[in-house]
């Protein structure tokens, strides 16, 4: 592509921050329902990319969905999940699973992200748990605070990697409650040499632009429940009673995945081992260059994880940093580099205003210090290098 403007000296193009790669068998496969006709929510892609899905992750089942949002919603449906009882969500996160919540007329109390990995705080959990809550007569957990039945929890595991999932799985059998990954963020992470998504009664994917993995916008189930992924299929599919009969004996949902999404999703599936190989290449040399800049917390891993580096953020000690660390995005932009602050934790954001929020203060101070970095799967070297160099030259400028 030229333009008017590149005359000798060639001008830099924009690094984007975590764009799609797509190099596979995309356009075959795509081309194959639209020659055939079958492009809309029955077709075999549908079926195949939930049978290769459900193969990935380590699951009996996979369901489809139209995006990660509407898997989350159904997932906490089909968990058992009321109208106006109490599910546990990482306060650091995007904001999709505090909302599913809502969509089940259900009500999030938010939780800490630990100050190592990001991840849910397991030990507030478990303090939250004995200290908060108490049991009934009945057997139901109660919210001393609220009242409210406290009925599942929804770790999220961010950014590429897994959730303490052993003591939080005790936890949840203990107290009896479901549990609902957010595996969004990490297809293709392990925790303890299993995929995540395959830990809780169901877990959730997304395939949207930004993912590892896209179908431009998808989503799935996982689960190693027949009977929960049943009815997952049911209520994803406008909860119908018989084959051929318009009969309905509840209000199901219309959040299918279409059989041209499926067919894009097959073919990624296709590349991932590429893609999590190209994660973990981009973010051991963010690792080693940042290592020795003054102030810069690179992004950790777990002894117990995998991670998948899925979005590569690192860390911006206030101390050397000062407050606004966000002078860094404008040095960035400058150079055509996209980056972006991580979350708002959602205790603090007017969307949930109001919810309980239980000793969120490390997300608070993470949510205010970290900042992510180009990371595409598509990313070359020279330029990672481009935006490690404006790293240094702002690490120099605070050193003086
Ligand atoms: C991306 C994402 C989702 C789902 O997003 P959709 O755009 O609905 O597919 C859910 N939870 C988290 C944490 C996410 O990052």
């Amino acid at each position: 592509m030229s333009t008017r403007f590149e005359s000798g000296a060639s001008v830099a193009q924009t690094i984007p921050l975590c764009i799609p790669e797509i190099r596979g068998n995309e356009w075959k496969y795509v081309k194959d329902c639209l020659d055939t006709g079958w492009v809309s929510s029955v077709g075999s892609y549908v079926d195949r990319f939930e049978a290769d899905m459900a193969r990935y992750v380590g699951t009996k089942r996979a369901v489809a969905t139209s995006n990660g949002t509407s898997a989350l919603h159904i997932a906490l449906l089909v968990a058992g999940v009321q109208p106006d009882d109490e599910v546990l969500v990482s306060t650091l996160t995007f904001i999709a699973p505090a909302n599913a919540v809502r969509y089940a007329h259900a009500w999030p109390v938010f939780m800490d992200a630990d100050p190592d990995y990001w991840q849910m705080d397991v030990a507030k959990v478990a303090d939250f748990l004995r200290d908060e809550c108490r049991r009934e007569a009945g057997g139901a957990l109660i919210n001393k605070r609220s009242g409210r039945r406290m009925r599942a929890i929804l770790p999220v595991h961010v950014l590429g990697h897994p959730v303490d999932l052993d003591p939080l799985l005790a936890l949840a059998r203990d107290y009896g409650l479901a549990v609902i990954e957010d595996a969004t963020e990490s297809l293709g992470a392990d925790y303890k040499g299993r995929r995540v998504g395959q830990f809780g009664d169901l877990a959730c994917f997304s395939f949207n632009g930004n993912k590892l993995l896209t179908t431009g916008g998808g989503g799935m189930i996982t689960t190693n429940d027949d009977r929960l992924a049943d009815r997952a299929k049911y209520l994803t599919t406008q909860a119908k009673d018989d084959p051929v009969e318009y009969v309905h004996h509840e209000v199901g949902y219309n959040y299918r995945l279409v059989n041209l999404l499926a067919a894009v999703g097959c073919a990624q599936l296709e590349q991932i081992d590429g893609y999590v190989a190209a994660k973990r290449a981009i973010a051991k040399r963010y690792a080693d260059a940042l290592a020795d800049l003054p102030g810069v917390m690179p992004m950790k891993q777990a002894p117990w994880a995998a991670s998948v580096f899925w979005m590569y953020t690192a860390l911006f000690d206030e101390s050397v940093w000062g407050a606004d660390f966000r002078s860094l995005l404008k040095a960035f932009s400058a150079e055509k580099i996209q980056t972006r602050p991580l979350w708002q934790p959602l205790h603090q954001s007017r969307a949930h205003q109001g919810a309980q929020a239980y000793r969120c203060d490390v997300a608070e101070r993470l949510g205010r210090i970290a900042l992510s970095l180009p990371c595409s799967v598509g990313l070359s070297e020279e330029q990672q290098q481009r935006a490690i160099a404006v790293l240094k030259k702002e690490t120099g400028h605070r050193r003086a």
